[in-house]
């Protein structure tokens, strides 16, 4: 999710691709003439897993059915473009806003997971909920998606270590430490220079007890979204490989929630794996600066709106604010696949081919994917791009999910062997 907070304007979020009418004037099998056989071949022959998609919201809010077949949707995600994509596992962000849900972030997130499982028993057939490298390799199998669940931020647990443990047995795989907000116990990249905003110089301890209690579980400790200070901390903390679910790099496009080489190599030492953000305003320099020049008149456009219906008692979802971003990144040109493909090249050389993957953030970025990603059903526009860049099938496999496979693999296992001592944390943060 690349929604800002609101009031920030250094976080933003467009659509510069495409409107719906554009969307469905696609012709359906435009993504398979781009393809060579090499390509489809390496990429069919692939475990899949994609590490963010927002989709738990349209579940929740607009009460989308992933089994939709409208060819007038503009979601990034259903049943039959994780099927044209060939996606095996899908980690579904449960993401709670926290404008917007105070006082009741946990039910929030209950709401949200909840509205994930329904969706599996909604369609038994071709998706079941996945909890384990073991459940992920027993969908691929069963030609079913995988559906993983992560939190992303921290304010979801409301400084209690028990409601941690609750959503680790719920199924929640990996919690993102902060989103854009800073929370009581860890710094955020997108309030970081905010002077009004209390900040903690990174990790309290509480924030670091939350760490260890995340490797004991055995779920994976997500770093996207966090303060460098923050990484740094997690980076001495954790026992276990981290992961950033939906990250870019810095060097080739400044936004500061973007990782800068010494963190990508620092995650290459831990072990773990960065997963690159399709998000335009992340991947492409002149997108972010175009977007940045527009985001007051955008954020004040928005919270005109919002006024607009909270002074007529409505309820606001996030719909309210992603109907806006979608008309201002419609200002913006769309970048070029190669965008997003020079963030993999440029962490695969950096951290190394072990410590890249997928974190598209599908249907959190108001549609602003670049050329050529449109949806899921075009995930094998990366696998050529990768190939016509030299990468061996291996190499490939490795980045649509191999690795991410191989850290949570060893997360699991780090977890094996912390889960006899008992956690000597406390419960509750302050
Ligand atoms: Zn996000």
């Amino acid at each position: 999710m690349t929604r800002p907070v609101l009031s920030l304007s250094i976080f933003l979020t467009a659509c510069a691709s495409f409107s719906v009418g554009q969307a469905a004037s696609k012709p359906p099998n435009l993504t398979d003439a781009a393809i060579s056989a090499q390509a489809r071949s390496i990429h069919d022959s692939a475990l899949i897993i994609d590490t963010h998609a927002d989709t738990p919201q349209r579940f929740l809010d607009e009460g989308f059915d992933i089994g939709s077949t409208d060819p007038n949707d503009i979601g990034h995600i259903s049943l039959d473009k994780v099927r044209r994509g060939n996606l095996g596992a899908e980690f579904f962000s449960i993401w709670v806003d926290p404008t917007t849900n105070q006082g009741h972030f946990a039910q929030h997130t209950f709401d949200l997971i909840d509205s994930v499982y329904e969706q599996a028993t909604r369609h038994p057939d071709r998706m079941m909920m996945a909890f384990s490298v073991a459940d992920i390799e027993r969908a691929h199998k069963t030609h079913k998606l995988a559906a993983l669940m992560g939190i992303e931020g921290g304010h979801s647990i409301e400084n209690d270590i028990h409601l941690l443990r609750d959503y680790y047995r719920l199924g929640v795989r990996y919690m993102t430490l902060s989103w854009s907000n800073t929370n009581e116990w860890a710094d955020s990249s997108g309030d970081i220079n905010d002077p009004k905003i209390q900040h903690h110089n990174g990790l309290t301890d509480f924030g670091k007890q939350v760490v260890l209690e995340m490797n004991r579980l055995g779920m994976m400790v997500d770093i996207s979204h966090v303060a460098d200070k923050t990484f740094w901390d997690v980076i001495a903390t954790t026992k276990a490989p981290v992961i950033a679910s939906h990250s870019s790099a810095r060097a080739l496009c400044n936004a500061p929630r973007n990782m800068t080489d010494d963190m990508l190599r620092a995650v290459a030492k831990n072990g773990g794996v960065v997963d690159v953000n399709f998000f335009s305003g992340f991947d492409d320099q002149n997108y972010w600066d175009a977007s940045e020049a527009q985001a007051k008149e955008r954020d004040a456009a928005i919270e005109a709106a919002l006024a607009k219906k909270r002074a007529a008692g409505q309820p606001i979802s996030y719909l309210d604010e992603d109907r806006i971003e979608r008309e201002w990144g419609a200002k913006i040109p769309r970048p070029p696949l190669k965008s997003l493909i020079d963030h993999i090249d440029h962490i695969a050389k950096v951290a190394g081919v072990d410590h890249v993957g997928l974190g598209s953030d599908f249907d959190g970025m108001s549609g602003a994917t670049p050329e050529g990603i449109d949806s899921a059903a075009d995930l094998p526009r990366i696998t050529q791009a990768l190939l016509d860049r030299g990468y061996s099938a291996d190499d490939i496999h490795k980045i649509l999910g191999g690795n991410l496979l191989r850290v949570f693999r060893e997360v699991e296992r780090v977890s094996q062997g912390l889960l006899e001592a008992p956690s000597q944390l406390h419960a509750i943060a302050h």
